[in-house]
């Protein structure tokens, strides 16, 4: 996951009384710009998402087909008890056995509305500690030992929070995306008995520093240290902070090679919008990445040339480079920016033995796990 705002706005009550708070409710995104919608379940409920008023009804299977109609969406199903075009503002569909959105099953509710784009957005709201059934099995492999996908529950939920507080606060129509931008949700695709019992023991447990949510980033590997949120993102942030890891060789992006001509890294920095006319060398300094285009010499961080070239490609900023002809050969290690905690390394963590608590305090120093609820 990214980084969200480094602490600017993060200032709640959470902690006194923890009583008092009780599970949220979040917002994820699953499609926007979308002009049809297709949406199958059991049972459903149709309400008119502005009045509440409830506009039909499945005794069985229904099939709906969702369009932008001006001022908001028109539904032509099959299995509903009426028959007929349904127009609403906002629909709302509901479901006792979830509710699916082109063919992916969702818990919780589904709202469709015309963006002012004319499109549709398609919105599932669910309680937190449901979204986090489907968020967990994601990010992390069910099969993996539960203590890591405690602290994965954990920095997810924190995530999740933190999110939603924001995007309120800035008036948005939903908390989260479903995709690697935020945290990668599946819907109820993925859930399984060890990420429901991860869920579940966790339940209201975040990442907190100084009685405010921390920033609980996350990548895959990071290959032997954790990078700090200033070296990644430029922010001093006291818990992310580098922390040596040993424990994530297990991954196989733990030491990584990758070969590209010097042809095709131009092509790919040209299409990025770097530099010009035909690359002729290109190599890692100690501050950065000199690009040769003929005579004319540029320079580029990491970062930089990881995004043109590909996330897939470069996995990490975390390589040297080695000019070989007409090839230029990255060794890198890790995967991911490397801030927080490592989930290869959560997993070697939890496979010798120690807790969630210890797995996220090793990562995040000087955060605290504590209770929202
Ligand atoms: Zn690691």
């Amino acid at each position: 996951v990214l980084p969200l705002i480094f602490g600017a706005v993060a200032v709640i009550a959470l902690f006194v009384p923890a009583s008092a708070h009780s599970e949220e409710e979040v917002r994820i995104a699953l499609a926007a710009g979308r002009s049809r919608v297709s949406i199958e379940g059991t049972k459903l409920a149709l309400f008119d998402g502005e009045g509440g008023v409830r506009l039909a009804f499945a005794s069985a299977i229904a099939t709906l087909d969702v369009r932008p109609e001006e001022p908001g969406v028109r539904v032509d199903g099959r299995g509903l008890d009426r028959s007929g075009a349904i127009r609403a503002k906002k629909l709302v569909i509901e479901g006792p056995d979830g509710v699916r959105v082109d063919g992916r099953l969702y818990l919780g509710r589904i709202s469709v509305e015309r963006e002012a784009s004319g499109k549709l957005i398609v919105i599932n709201r669910l309680p937190i500690e449901t979204y986090l059934l489907g968020i967990v099995g994601s990010e992390m492999s069910p099969s993996w030992p539960i203590e890591s996908l405690k602290a994965q529950a954990v920095a997810a939920r924190t995530y999740a929070l933190q999110r939603r507080m924001m995007m309120r606060a800035a008036n948005r129509p939903y908390d989260l995306e479903s995709t690697v931008l935020s945290q990668v949700y599946q819907g109820a695709e993925r859930i399984r008995p060890s990420v429901v019992d991860a869920v579940a023991s966790t339940r209201g447990e975040i990442l907190a520093f100084r009685h405010q949510l921390a920033e609980a980033l996350f990548h895959s590997t990071c290959g032997g240290q954790t990078v700090s949120a200033r070296e990644a993102f430029g922010t001093e942030v006291p818990y992310l902070a580098p922390k040596k890891c040993g424990f994530c060789t297990g991954s196989d992006r733990y030491r990584w090679e990758v070969s590209l001509t010097l042809d095709e890294l131009g092509k790919r920095l040209k299409n990025a919008g770097l530099g010009s006319g035909k690359l002729t060398a290109l190599a890692k300094r100690r501050d950065g990445i000199d690009l040769t285009f003929g005579k004319k010499k540029q320079s580029v961080s990491p970062k930089k040339l990881r995004a043109a070239v590909g996330y897939t490609v470069i996995l990490s900023e975390r390589f040297d480079t080695q000019a070989k002809g007409q090839k230029v050969i990255f060794r890198g290690s890790g995967f991911g920016h490397g801030v927080g905690m490592c989930q290869w390394g959560a997993r070697g963590q939890a496979d010798r033995g120690l807790g969630h608590e210890e797995i996220l305090r090793h990562y995040y120093s000087g955060a605290e796990v504590k209770r929202a609820y």
